[in-house]
């Protein structure tokens, strides 16, 4: 295989367990752009991350006992590593996820502006205290990291997704075992490497490949670990949330989204345009923040439609590595049966193809990105995310209708808005039941606010000053006899 690296060590075929790379290579990771094999992993089970979790045990004590400036310049320096190989990592991404150079170099820095900014953090988890109801005494309110963390993380986001989640633990002093997805396995190694040339002590931080449900079991019902942290389906997080509880852990999800993408009559059409092809095709429609249903208010409707199925139909479709493509392939073959399958239920009751609406003439998973208009409750669409390029548009009359719609499902992870009514800007984010919504604008993540979800979509959140509390406990000490 020849990926073109400026630091061909980057490309792993190992697992980092204690500071030391182990492993035979077997699973097979391939370009989902061409099939072809980019290198093997580990596939490991129960053995191998019972050891990765005994080794992130030892790891624990010293690391947090470690002064947060120790702490800081070990992630200052990893953020500085990945960002000083931020081309390398890009093109790794690209070539297992397939999502377009430009958009995996922006996830690249994004990924290591959690390393940033939590490096910075780590010196600001302060207590409190209390005023004490008895004589003589002072209660402390401290916080102390909750100890070992496991990581599952996904496809989609294949470095962001480790540094959301272990940037804030590692700061405060938590230690961590990952398993990255097996569809992505490579950005997740290199990461690795970066942060044990960083100078991240051995054990700090372990990466474990292979089987999803075998590691998953000895990570959610190891007594040594504490907190479960998972991004992914809401299928997978539901489970894992049941096995951890048989040791009471701390969970932190981020799962599904259905999110509503809702262009007012008052909007500016423009905007609106550019922010739904944004929020719907980013990644090619699989983010879990990408909007699923697209609602638009019956006055602006047909002028909508129409620029934005010229924009739709004008994205480029390829390769992620070739010039000018904003469109790669899909992850899989299931995900592109699942688009498939619900393009034809939605074509079935009714729903009218503006344009896409099959593969593309690429082969492969490429799918041509898809507007589909005439869009009701009813289609499979609509009640389960797509996680592909299919922008399905329901026409609304009423702020109140809309916003029943828009709410009507299980999940709450991103809505979105365009509006210029300043009232209804903040009448309406009040309503919309979920943890993120963007008015006039579609892009929510960046590593100074709180990203999760409400009802299914997930509990806990990361980012931000919020997202070091998932990783810290509470200890009230309560000193006595200070007379
Ligand atoms: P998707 O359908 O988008 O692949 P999943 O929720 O299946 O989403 O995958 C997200 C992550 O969860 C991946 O790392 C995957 O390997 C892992 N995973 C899937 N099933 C299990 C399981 N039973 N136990 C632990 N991890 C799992």
């Amino acid at each position: 295989m020849t990926l073109p690296l400026a630091k061909p060590a980057l490309l792993r075929n190992q697992c980092l367990i204690d500071g030391k790379w182990v492993g035979t290579p077997a699973g097979v990771v391939s370009n989902p752009a061409n099939g072809a094999e980019l290198s093997r992993v580990p596939e490991f089970g129960a053995k191998e991350t019972e050891e990765a979790i005994l080794a992130a045990e030892r790891a624990f004590k010293p690391w947090a006992k470690k002064q947060a400036k120790e702490r800081a310049a070990v992630l200052r320096r990893w953020f500085e590593l990945i960002m000083a190989n931020q081309e390398d990592l890009a093109r790794i991404m690209t070539a297992e996820q397939g999502k377009p150079l430009a958009e995996a170099r922006g996830e690249v820095a994004y990924a290591a502006s959690f390393v940033e900014f939590y490096a910075e953090e780590a010196k600001r988890i302060y207590g409190e205290t209390v005023p004490s109801p008895f004589p003589h005494s002072k209660i402390i309110v401290q916080k102390q990291a909750i100890g070992v963390c496991a990581a599952i993380t996904p496809w989609n986001f294949p470095a962001a997704m480790i540094t959301r989640k272990c940037a804030p633990g590692l700061a405060v002093g938590c230690t961590f075992v990952v398993k990255p997805a097996p569809d992505t396995p490579l950005t997740a190694l290199a990461l690795g490497l970066l942060a044990e040339e960083a100078g991240m002590p051995p054990g700090v931080l372990n990466i474990v490949t292979g089987d999803a449900v075998a590691i998953g079991k000895v990570m959610t019902e190891h007594p040594a670990v504490r907190l479960i942290g998972f991004t992914g389906s809401t299928g997978v997080g539901k489970l894992l949330m049941r096995q951890a509880a048989s040791t009471v852990k701390k969970v932190a999800l981020e799962l599904g989204g259905n999110a509503p993408f809702i262009v007012f009559d008052d909007a500016d059409l423009d905007a609106a345009v550019a922010g739904a092809v944004i929020a719907k095709f980013r990644n090619m429609g699989q983010t879990c923040v990408c909007t699923n249903r697209l609602f638009v208010q019956a006055g602006i409707h047909d002028r909508f439609v129409e620029a934005f199925a010229k924009a739709v139909a004008a994205m480029k479709v390829g390769p992620g590595d070739a010039e000018g493509v904003v469109q790669g392939p899909l992850i899989n073959a299931n995900a592109l049966a699942k688009v498939e399958r619900h393009v034809e239920d939605a074509r079935a009751r009714g729903a009218r193809v503006i344009t896409g609406g099959a593969r593309h003439s690429l082969g492969g998973t490429f799918y041509t990105p898809t507007v589909l208009t005439g869009v009701n409750t009813e289609m499979a669409l609509s009640q389960e995310e797509t996680f592909g390029p299919v922008a399905a548009v329901y026409k609304f009359e009423t702020e109140e209708e809309v916003l029943r719609l828009a709410n009507s499902t299980p999940f709450g992870l991103a809505a979105y808005f365009y509006t210029k009514d300043l009232a209804r800007a903040f009448r309406v984010a009040d309503e919309l039941e979920s943890g993120m919504v963007g008015v006039n604008s579609a892009i929510l993540g960046n590593e100074v606010a709180p990203f999760g979800g409400v009802k299914e979509s997930g509990l806990g959140r990361e980012g931000g000053r919020h997202g070091i509390e998932e990783f810290v406990e509470l200890k009230y000490v309560l000193m006595g006899g200070l007379n």
